[in-house]
């Protein structure tokens, strides 16, 4: 069913929120655009100025690892101003009241970990770009210890150990985060609301989770400006602004 207004919307998601046992919450771009940062896949977005840099040639190449780190500092204001928006919040109010036990997320960015949400329990299916690790060691860096040395040597710096440092985000090419995807899966199968927030659910893995939780017998709302794949087989549409739809359920 697609919401024929926001008033309608917002009655009909809190009806499923209270039917539930346990929401799952997934997200995507859309939830952070409220909060400056930009949807990269989006028509103007980062990935449709640059070439994405594929892993194989972050790890072959200097320049590119040095161009690479170049476009994350240039984003660096974005990032590191970012607050957590209103669906962020709600999220977290939904977490606090133990109606959700985690989130899942495609986003890069931070804010849910910013709202509140337990650090294990946010799980990043694209990795986090607020700071940095070595790719053998796996060895913590921060981003703006990574911008000095960076800005002193003129190069991106390794790891001590001699591994290449990149931001612990997945690359195009890049090996999904296995963990993670086990994580979503399970996470997926264990809730009886499917609440997929901000993502047009067309990249891989993202695609997969609507269409288990329809299959275990979960209800499935999706909010997003776009209409998706899985409207048709949803329960609830609400194609209108996240923060608007979600403030309501912020809980202070
Ligand atoms: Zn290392």
């Amino acid at each position: 069913m697609i919401a024929s207004d926001l008033e309608t919307g917002r009655g009909r998601l809190a009806e499923l929120i209270e039917a539930a046992r346990v929401v799952l919450p997934f997200t995507g771009a859309g939830i952070s655009t409220e909060c400056g940062i930009p949807d990269f896949r989006s028509p103007g977005g980062t990935w449709a100025k640059f070439r994405p840099i594929p892993f194989g040639e972050f790890l072959a190449s200097q320049d590119m690892r040095d161009e690479s780190w170049r476009r994350r500092f240039a984003m660096e204001e974005q990032f590191a101003a970012a607050r957590p928006g209103r669906g962020h919040r709600a999220i977290a109010s939904l977490y606090r009241a133990g109606k959700a036990p985690a989130v899942v997320t495609q986003n890069i960015d931070n804010l849910h970990q910013a709202s509140g949400l337990g650090a294990d329990d946010v799980v990043e299916l694209h990795g986090n770009t607020t700071y940095a690790r070595c790719l053998e060691c796996e060895q913590r860096y921060e981003i703006t210890w990574v911008q000095k040395r960076f800005t002193d040597a003129g190069r991106a710096p390794d790891c001590r150990c001699g591994g290449h440092i990149k931001t612990a985000t997945i690359s195009f090419g890049q090996p999904m985060p296995e963990a993670a995807l086990r994580r979503a899966e399970a996470l997926t199968r264990s809730c009886d609301l499917f609440l997929a927030i901000g993502s047009s659910l067309v990249v891989w893995p993202a695609a997969g989770m609507p269409l288990l939780a329809k299959r275990i017998g979960a209800r499935l709302a999706i909010i997003n400006r776009e209409p998706t794949e899985f409207d048709a087989i949803a329960d609830l549409v609400i194609r209108d602004d996240i923060g608007s739809v979600l403030a309501p359920f912020i809980l202070v």
